[in-house]
């Protein structure tokens, strides 16, 4: 018997032929992810248990073979990408939602649990997982806990890392480790959980999670601010930020955006719009009237062309339309899509939207600029032709121009989409020698052999 035969007979016999797909034809379809990159795994496992998931990281230490945890592949940076000789550890059967604590604020559940479907659980009781991905209805808990995925609801209530309590989480070496804790509160020993959210399975496969729970707010208004300039609308996002009600989202759209749905659909704004806000208020009714009143006047400004307030759950809908319609608009137009999602400090959000509109004249490029401003995290899409040859070459040298112009901003390089493969070799830029070599030692000790997810997130080089 051939050595990948062993491998594959030990695999069928820990994990359960059941759990075991070793045809070509069907592992395929769990080789890639939204990044576009696609690779094929010697095999796919279907995760049932943490002792399962054990065994499977032993085996897998004996015969070298690298481990790709996966959710629904729905990431768009390549984590969930097989690179080389690597078998698939899927979520996909560790769906169950393990408990609902309302009293102690919290709830547990498997890595595999669809974000949405917990969202609707949880709302039967009152409650919600803050972290909002936009693709919550096709995305795992343990996708968005690797990538501390989170959507508009951050600027207010945080991402993965401030809603996570505890996880169960195989590590490279095969030890189950259960770390953090079931209280809203908790101190001793480091704080492993925040290390393993947004590690994007370099360090283990998480098999469970103690999410933090929170009420539903019981009343909640949208507001949309059309402008005729972009310096109008990030200074408006730098006052609202800058006073005591913290939006629950806050979106941005700068003026390609909405000349772009202008194109598709002429009646969907004012001709002189050139830049949107969309700012959306929770709370009790009374706090969120005051409230709305309140960031109205911090959202004036004398290049303000319309300022409408949304009453009810369908009007509040027609005013998130256009920014609902933007992600499809952008994937028709452009044939090809560089999409950062960089983060700098709120008060410097001006300086960045001026740079990148200095950048995209420099490179002759399209770029398109929109998201959630009020974490100062913004979606920049270098579109551009992969046809054409100077484009693409325009679009890589404008890409290192966008990273150098954000971290002289003091930011960072993804605000949610993770790093995987396609920005991996960039964070020695935002990290430094040192922190890189620090992360290093953190992966070799819970991961001797490199069997975690090799060639995602650490540059293989540490030159
Ligand atoms: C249309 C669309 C909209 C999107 N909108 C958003 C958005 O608003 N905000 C946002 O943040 N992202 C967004 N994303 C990106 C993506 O949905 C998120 O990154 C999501 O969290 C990935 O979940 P997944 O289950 O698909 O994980 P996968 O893509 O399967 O995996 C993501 C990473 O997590 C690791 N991983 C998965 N499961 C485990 C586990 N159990 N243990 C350890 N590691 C694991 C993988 O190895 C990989 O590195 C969007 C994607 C699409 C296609």
């Amino acid at each position: 018997m051939t050595k990948r035969r062993q491998f594959l007979a030990a695999l069928v016999a820990k994990a359960g032929a059941e759990n075991v797909l070793t045809d070509p034809g069907d592992c395929l379809p769990y080789g890639l992810d939204n990044s576009g990159m696609q690779g094929l795994p010697v095999a796919v496992v279907f995760a049932t248990s943490a002792a399962q998931v054990s065994h499977i990281v032993h085996l897998c230490r004996d015969h070298q073979i690298a481990i790709v945890p996966r959710g629904r592949g729905s990431g768009t940076s390549g984590g969930a990408v097989v690179l080389g000789d690597a078998i698939v550890l899927s979520s996909e059967r560790m769906n169950r939602i393990l408990e609902i604590n309302r009293a102690d604020r919290y709830c547990r559940v498997e890595p595999g649990v669809l974000n949405g479907d917990l969202q609707s659980a949880l709302a039967r009781h009152g409650f919600f997982w803050p972290p909002d991905p936009s693709s919550a209805d096709y995305c795992t808990v343990g996708g968005n806990l690797a990538y501390n995925s989170a959507g508009p609801r951050a600027v207010k209530y945080g991402t993965p890392r401030e809603n996570t309590l505890g996880l169960s989480v195989v590590i490279g070496n095969g030890n189950i480790l259960e770390c953090g804790v079931r209280t809203t509160k908790g101190v001793v020993g480091y704080d492993l959980t925040r290390l393993f959210v947004g590690s994007e399975g370099t360090l283990g496969f998480i098999t469970a999670a103690t999410l933090r729970i929170t009420p539903l707010a019981k009343e909640k208004r949208s507001l949309r601010a059309l402008y005729t300039s972009i310096e109008a609308a990030t200074q408006a996002v730098t006052r609202i930020m800058g006073q005591p009600d913290t939006p629950c989202a806050l979106e941005f759209m700068d003026a390609t955006c909405v000349r772009l749905l202008r194109e598709a659909n002429p009646d969907l704004l004012p001709a002189r719009t050139r830049a949107i806000l969309i700012i959306d208020l929770d709370g009790s009714p009374a706090a969120v009237d005051a409230a709305t009143d309140r960031v109205a006047r911090y959202a004036k400004h004398e290049d303000l062309l319309r300022l409408n307030t949304a009453r009810n759950q369908a009007e509040s809908q027609q005013l998130w339309s256009a920014r609902k319609a933007l992600s499809p608009r952008l994937r028709e137009i452009a044939p090809g899509k560089l999409n950062e999602d960089v983060v700098v400090p709120v008060s410097r959000l001006p300086d960045l939207i001026h740079g990148l509109d200095a950048l995209a004249q420099r490179h002759a490029l399209c770029i398109a600029n929109f998201g959630h401003a009020g974490n100062g995290n913004i979606h920049v899409n270098l579109l551009y032709d992969p046809a054409d040859a100077s484009q693409s070459a325009a679009a890589t040298r404008c890409l290192d121009d966008v990273l150098k112009l954000v971290l002289s901003l003091g930011g960072t390089l993804s605000g949610e989409h993770g790093v995987g493969t396609q920005k991996r070799d960039f964070i020695h830029r935002e990290l430094g020698t040192d922190v890189l070599a620090a992360m290093r030692d953190i992966k070799y000790c819970l991961d001797p052999d490199n069997i975690m997810n090799p060639g995602k997130m650490l540059p293989e080089n540490p030159a």
